[in-house]
């Protein structure tokens, strides 16, 4: 496994002349940790294979470089750079036993049979395949065929990194969280370097140490499940992650105060030096603002909406023209459609132009 370092990485499929804007993966300088697990999170089309893919060897970047252990792969072919990569469907072959798809990375790469069969059987047992270890793979489900896929992916213990590309999409989804939990132990006994794609948070959430979010060519934030959900550095993180996602509200900020709807919230930090001409909004998790009765320091909104989610009760609520999600706190008893809106100061969050700002405590 190798610590791997993004130095200024970007790729185009339309030539490097083509607009920066249309780029695929824009610029990119980031490290992935030696043995760390990483979870690539975003919606269709934000570049999250294309970036997987640099990784791998498979597409050559337009600009910029790869580094292994501080070595500079990006000229090496997927063979040689050592990557192992399980992608959404099976790749497996049918006419061999489930021990011999097993043992095909070892054997391709010479490895002594006596160590072929004890990383066969450790991983076999992992995954729950031992009891199928000598049965031909044909005659086997999608499920049990994409664990073997994931088996192949994990038996070299020599690998850079194992990369995962939706690995779980022709899983069952009873089965899912089973594979997930799994992926997880797995990463804990290998002690791999792991890149999961996904495009689903709650996978992302499960697997990872550290989610990498990328929206539309670029990575906004890299970070721990926690730093995600309570400091957003993006609002597209805000509103991607977490359900219901971040209120994110246009807004006029000054000092401690921000202005919504004419209404006056209060700020823990201060912020005096905002880029003039940005475009400024609030984000507040729905978790961290609640509806009470209507009164003096709260915003006032109607509720439009109650949803319960069984442990937790949100009201989608308006105000003014601005919609919210809020919190009911399990106490409130709904008289009416007028509230009034509570918010944690500290838990309030500005961003410019869509990116966070550090406030003056
Ligand atoms: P998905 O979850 O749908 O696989 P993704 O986040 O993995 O999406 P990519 O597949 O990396 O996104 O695609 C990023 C952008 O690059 C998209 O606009 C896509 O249409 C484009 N793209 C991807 N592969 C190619 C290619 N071989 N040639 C041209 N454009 C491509």
């Amino acid at each position: 496994m190798a610590r791997i370092d993004l130095v200024d990485l970007a790729q185009s499929y339309g030539g490097p002349d083509a607009a920066p804007d249309s780029y695929a993966l824009k610029p990119v300088s980031m490290t992935w940790r030696q043995g760390g697990a990483y979870a690539l999170l975003g919606p269709s089309g934000c570049g999250k294979t294309t970036l997987l893919n640099l990784i791998s060897g498979i597409v050559a970047p337009t600009r910029g470089q790869i580094l292994f252990d501080g070595v500079d792969i990006t000229p090496l072919s997927t063979q040689k750079r050592n990557i192992a990569q399980v992608f959404q469907f099976p790749v497996i072959y049918d006419t061999m036993t489930v021990g011999e798809n097993l043992a095909f990375p070892l054997k391709n790469r010479g490895v002594p049979k006596p160590e072929i069969d004890k990383r066969v059987a450790e991983i076999a047992e992992l995954l729950d395949l031992t009891p199928v270890l000598t049965r031909k793979a044909t005659r086997l489900t999608a499920d049990a065929k994409q664990k073997i896929s994931l088996g192949r992916g994990l038996v070299r213990s020599d690998v850079a990194a194992v990369l995962f590309d939706e690995p779980l999409t022709v899983i069952d989804p009873a089965l899912k969280w089973e594979l997930r939990s799994k992926l997880k132990a797995l990463h804990r006994a290998l002690d791999l370097t792991m890149i999961y794609v996904t495009h689903d948070q709650t996978e992302a959430l499960t697997f990872a140490d550290t989610v990498v979010v990328m929206h539309d060519g670029r990575v906004v934030q890299a970070g721990t499940p926690e730093e995600l959900f309570d400091r957003p550095a993006h609002t597209f993180v805000g509103y991607f992650i977490g359900s219901p996602g971040m209120n994110i509200v246009p807004a006029r900020v000054e000092g401690r105060e921000a202005r919504i709807d004419g209404h006056t919230i209060a700020l823990q930090r201060s912020y005096d030096r905002l880029p003039t001409g940005a475009k400024i909004e609030v984000g507040v998790r729905p978790e961290f603002v609640h509806v009470a009765a209507p009164g003096p320091g709260r915003l006032s909104a109607t509720i439009e909406r109650i949803d319960d989610l069984g442990r937790v009760r949100f009201a989608r609520v308006r105000v003014g023209d601005v919609k919210f999600s809020a919190r009911v706190p399990a106490d409130f008893s709904i008289s009416g459609s007028e509230a009034g809106l509570v918010f944690d100061p500290a838990r309030v969050h500005i961003y410019a132009d869509s990116r966070l700002v550090e406030g003056v405590v």
